[in-house]
């Protein structure tokens, strides 16, 4: 399961940082998650939940960020959200397919907070 893998790779991450920072106990985990990263919400946090126990993270928060798909509009000249999840979209505007993302493919670790 995509997610698993996901959770325990975070979770690896943040007890790095933690030790680093000579902490023993991870307070909240922050991440960004485009809507075209491919996570399922609510897979991911029923696998944190399993990946967190008996490490440093056993109590941590996920608090996670979901950003909505951007595509670039070149004849306006702005953004648009995606309304699908192919990465490809007419811009709403004027009627321009679009396959230049801005936004939607993020997964990333924002923050951790130790104690
Ligand atoms: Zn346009």
């Amino acid at each position: 399961m995509h997610e698993f893998g996901l959770a325990v790779r975070m979770i690896e991450i943040a007890e790095e940082a933690a030790r680093a920072a000579g902490a023993t106990r991870i307070e909240s985990i922050r991440l960004e998650i485009g809507a075209l990263a491919g996570v399922v919400p609510e897979a991911l946090e029923f696998a944190y939940r399993g990946a967190r126990e008996g490490t440093l993270a056993a109590d941590a928060t996920l608090d996670v960020t979901y950003l909505p798909a951007l595509a670039h509009c070149a004849t306006c000249d702005a953004d648009f959200e995606l309304d699908n999840r192919f990465g490809i979209a007419d811009c709403p505007t004027c009627g321009a397919p679009s396959a230049d993302l801005r936004q939607g493919r993020e997964l990333q670790l924002r923050d951790v907070a130790v104690a």
